[in-house]
């Protein structure tokens, strides 16, 4: 899982406002308790439609489920019946997508619209795994600003739990060791509060944390 640069974006597309920091972490943790969603201005952007996501369908989308053909959704492994994925084809695409984009915008899945590429400059890592390579290119792009200097240092907070995520992985466990890039952001995101206290918390402190986070999901 690379380290995003901290030097400049890595892709040749220009940089994007990513927006205020701390404003941003507020939005997306309430959006990550389901309280919410953030504003993500994606523009023409379809890199997360085609990055080889499986889209989880819960059960009490319904406008959803009746607008994606049921012959595209299996059962979500690990969680109660009723929850469905939906796949890619052979290049990664949402078969949802079209040439002008979502082909079901307005009745798009709760996942494609709480999606924030952002995750990923905030937490200073950026997906590697296969198929990831457009959303890559994409959160690389944006750059976020700070209204004080305690912004910043929050920052550095999330960036900092996300290293210690990534090199204690084996520590934490296989119950709460992020097993994806995503969810190493995420995670670094929820429990960024520790590291802004403590250089350098316990694995049992993030284990709690972690613990604690996942049941109030
Ligand atoms: S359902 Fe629409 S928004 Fe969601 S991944 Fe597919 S094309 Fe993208």
């Amino acid at each position: 899982m690379p380290e995003l640069a901290a030097d400049g974006p890595l892709s040749a597309d220009g940089p994007l406002s990513a927006g205020d920091f701390s404003s941003w972490l507020a939005e997306v943790l309430a959006a990550i308790r389901g309280e919410g969603a953030t504003d993500v201005a994606c523009g023409s952007c379809v890199a997360c439609c085609s990055s080889a996501q499986f889209v989880h369908i819960a059960p009490d989308e319904q406008d959803v489920l009746a607008h994606v053909p049921e012959a595209l959704l299996f059962p979500a492994p690990g969680l109660p019946r009723g929850h469905v994925l939906m796949g890619y084809d052979e290049h990664g695409r949402c078969p949802m997508l079209r040439t002008d984009g979502c082909s079901i915008y307005e009745h798009r899945p709760r996942t494609c619209r709480t999606y924030d590429c952002r995750v990923f400059p905030a937490a200073g890592v950026l997906p590697d795994e296969p198929g990831k390579a457009p959303i890559a290119t994409q959160a690389a792009r944006w750059e976020f600003t700070y209204a004080s200097s305690s912004d910043s240092a929050e920052h550095a907070a999330v960036r900092a739990a996300a290293a210690f995520l990534r090199s204690r992985h084996d520590a934490l466990g296989p119950d709460l060791a992020p097993a994806t890039t995503t969810q190493l952001a995420v995670a670094a995101l929820e429990v960024h509060r520790i590291f802004v206290h403590q250089h350098e918390p316990s694995v049992h402190d993030v284990r709690v944390e972690l613990s604690s986070r996942r049941s109030n999901r």
